[in-house]
C-alpha cells in the first residue's frame, strides 16, 4: 500500500505494478480528486521525466494529457538578485560560472529541465496507476500506522473515523476509520505527512539533525497575451534578495521569489521562505506583494487575473536530515520505505526535489516487486539503492547548504556553501524557536487579503466536524505568546484560521485550512498540532 498519491507514491506503484503485474497495490490520498493537494514549483528534469516515460506507456507522443504535463521544457533560465525595491543584478552568469567550475551553488541551473503543474502531473499518474489496475483512492485520510506486537512489522494504516461533529459525538452516518492491512507499506504522504512522521515516532527513526522547513506561496496568473509573449513561453526566473533578503540592512531571511510559464496565457508567481525567519509580524504573503510590486515582475503580470493560489511547506533540512533507523541506516524500517518529500529528499542548492521524489518513488517500486516475498527485507534493500544512487549522491553534495545557511546568514554562508559536502555539520535551532521581537522592515500597512487567496486555493472541509487543528494551551498565548510575538499564527498562517475571539486565540475557521502546516513548525511555543480532517477536504489544486 502507498500513502500519498502525489508524484512520489504514484511513481512508486506503477513502477511496482510494472516490474510484477500480479502485486494487488493500492494507493489512498485525502484529497477529493488527483492532484489537488499537490502543489510546487515546479521544474522537473529531463532524467526524473525519462524515468517516468520508461514506466508510464509507449504510445504517449499521441496522449494529450501527457503532452500537456511535459510540453514546456526550460529555454530561458533568468537568476536575479533583487537589490531593493526597484532594482536588479542578474547574477546567472555568475551562477553559470560557478557551474563550469563545478561549485556546488552552480547545480541552481534549470536549462533543459521541464516546468510542470505538479497537479496535472500527479492526474496524469493517477490515470495511468489506474489503467494498469492499481486501486487509486481519494477521500481516504490516514491518522497512523499501526505496527505488530513486537514492533519489529507494520500490520497497516488506520483512517480517519468519519461522521462526527464538532464536539467529537457520533451522527447518524459516523463510521470508525478502518484499518488498511498491508505487506509493505510505503508512506509517500509529501512534507511533514501524519502518519509518516508517527512512524519516524514509533519505530524510533532518527535525523541526525532536524528538519528545516519553508513555506512556498503562490499564485497563477492570467496575464494579456502581449505580457506573456514578452515574458516568454519556457522561462523560468528565479530572484534573490529583496524582500526577504536585503544586505547588511536586513532583513536576511532564506528564500526568494520565482515566475514560470505555465502555457494560456498563465505565469506562475510565488515566493519561497525558510520557516526560521526572526520577525514576528511576518507573513509570506506580503512578501509575495512586494515580489509581485517589483517593476521586473510588475511589467509581466500588471492588471492579470489571479486565477488559483496555494501554500505548501518544503523540507529543506537535507542529507542530514533524513530519517534513518540507527540500527540497519534505512530510509524506513522492515516493510515500511520512506519516499520524497517526507524523507526529505529535496536539494536545495537545485531548489527543487520533485526529480528526487519521481526517482525514490521508482526504485521503491522496483524494490516492493523484488522483495514481496520477504517484505520486512523491502526498506533496508531500498536504502542499499537510493544511498548508491544519482539522487543520494547529489544530496550528499548539497549537504549542510541549509544548516550553514541557518547558522552563518545568507552573506557568510552563500560563499562557505562553496565547501559544499566537505562543510561539518552545524547544529541548527527549530524553526519555531527562531522568532525574535524583531519586526519585519517592509510591512504594508494593509493586511494581505487571505479570504480571496483561499477562495481561489477551493479549499472546502465539511464544517460539522472537530477541528483538526489543536491549540495544545490556550494559556500559552495569552501569557507568553501575545505579550511577546502578539499572535503571530494569525498573521503567518495564510488561510486566516486563526483569531482571537473574546481574548481567546482559535482556529476559528479550521475549514479554511491549505493543509500547509506551517502553523505546527512555526508557532513559537510549539503550541499547534495538525491532524487530518475528514476525506476529500482541503484545498482543490489544479492547476498548481
Ligand atoms: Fe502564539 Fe502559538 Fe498561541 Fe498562536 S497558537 S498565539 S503562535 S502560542
Ligand atoms: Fe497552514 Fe496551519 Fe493555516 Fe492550515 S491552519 S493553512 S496548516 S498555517
Amino acid at each position: 500500500m502507498v500513502v500519498g498519491a502525489g508524484p512520489a507514491g504514484l511513481a512508486c506503484a506503477i513502477s511496482a505494478k510494472r516490474k510484477d503485474p500480479q502485486l494487488e497495490i493500492c494507493v489512498i490520498d485525502k484529497g477529493s480528486d488527483p492532484g489537488n493537494h499537490n502543489l510546487s514549483g515546479a521544474v522537473l528534469e529531463p532524467d526524473a521525466a525519462r524515468g517516468l516515460i520508461d514506466v508510464l506507456k509507449e504510445n504517449w507522443q499521441d496522449d494529450e494529457l501527457f503532452i500537456d504535463v511535459f510540453n514546456r521544457a526550460v529555454e530561458r533560465d533568468d537568476i536575479l538578485f533583487f537589490l531593493g525595491k526597484k532594482c536588479k543584478l542578474n547574477i546567472g552568469p555568475l551562477i553559470r560560472f560557478a557551474g563550469m567550475c563545478k561549485l556546488p551553488i552552480g547545480n541552481m541551473r534549470h536549462d533543459g529541465d521541464y516546468i510542470v503543474s505538479i497537479s496535472r502531473l500527479a492526474k496524469l499518474l493517477g490515470r495511468e496507476a489506474r489503467r494498469l489496475g492499481i486501486e487509486v483512492l481519494f477521500g481516504f485520510p490516514a491518522e497512523d500506522i499501526i505496527l505488530s506486537d513486537d514492533g519489529s512489522k507494520a500490520m497497516g494504516v488506520k483512517l480517519v473515523d468519519q461522521g462526527l461533529d464538532k464536539e467529537g459525538n457520533k451522527q447518524p452516518n459516523y463510521s470508525a476509520g478502518e484499518i488498511i492491512e498491508a505487506d509493505v507499506i510505503v508512506l509517500a504522504e509529501g512534507c511533514d505527512g501524519l502518519v509518516t512522521e508517527r512512524f519516524i515516532e514509533k519505530a524510533l527513526l532518527k535525523r541526525k539533525t532536524n528538519q528545516l522547513y519553508s513555506i512556498g506561496v503562490k499564485e497563477v496568473i492570467k496575464v494579456s497575451e502581449e505580457q506573456y509573449e514578452r515574458f516568454g513561453d519556457n522561462r523560468v526566473v528565479h530572484a534573490l534578495g529583496y524582500p526577504v533578503w536585503t544586505p547588511v540592512l536586513g532583513p536576511g531571511m532564506f528564500g526568494g521569489g520565482l515566475m514560470y510559464s505555465y502555457g494560456d496565457n498563465c505565469i506562475a508567481v510565488g515566493m519561497i521562505v525558510g520557516l526560521d525567519w526572526k520577525e514576528f509580524d511576518f507573513n509570506p504573503q506580503d512578501a509575495l506583494t512586494h515580489f509581485k510590486n517589483h517593476p521586473f515582475v510588475n511589467q509581466f503580470i500588471n492588471d492579470g487575473k489571479v486565477i488559483e493560489t496555494g501554500a505548501k511547506m518544503i523540507p529543506e533540512g537535507g542529507f542530514y536530515a533524513i530519517p534513518r533507523d540507527s540500527e540497519t541506516n534505512s530510509i524506513g524500517k522492515g516493510n515500511v520505505i520512506i519516499i520524497g518529500d517526507g524523507a526529505g529528499l529535496v536539494n536545495m542548492l537545485k531548489i527543487k526535489g520533485l526529480h528526487n521524489a519521481i526517482h525514490s518513488g521508482l526504485i521503491a517500486g522496483e524494490v516492493i516487486a523484488e522483495t514481496i516475498k520477504v517484505p520486512v527485507t523491502a526498506a533496508q534493500r531500498f536504502t542499499e539503492i537510493i544511498d548508491h544512487s544519482i539522487t543520494m549522491k547529489e544530496m550528499k553534495q548539497a549537504g549542510t547548504f541549509r544548516q550553514t545557511i541557518a547558522k552563518f546568514g545568507n552573506m557568510a554562508g552563500f560563499p562557505l556553501s562553496v565547501f559544499g559536502g566537505l562543510l561539518p555539520l552545524f547544529r541548527t535551532e527549530p524553526d519555531y524557536r527562531t522568532m525574535r521581537k524583531k519586526k519585519y522592515k517592509y510591512k504594508g500597512n494593509r493586511e494581505f487579503d487571505k479570504d480571496t487567496f483561499t477562495a481561489l486555493a477551493h479549499t472546502e472541509h465539511r464544517e460539522d466536524q472537530p477541528s483538526h487543528l489543536t491549540i495544545l494551551d490556550s494559556n500559552i498565548c495569552s501569557t507568553k505568546c501575545k505579550p511577546v510575538f502578539r499572535e503571530p499564527c494569525i498573521t503567518f498562517c495564510p488561510a486566516g484560521v486563526y483569531e482571537n475571539i473574546m481574548g481567546v486565540l482559535k482556529p476559528a475557521n479550521p475549514s479554511n485550512c491549505l493543509h500547509c502546516k506551517t502553523c505546527q513548525r512555526k508557532c513559537p511555543f510549539d503550541n499547534i498540532r495538525w491532524t487530518v480532517p475528514e476525506g476529500g477536504g482541503g484545498p482543490r489544486y489544479t492547476l498548481m
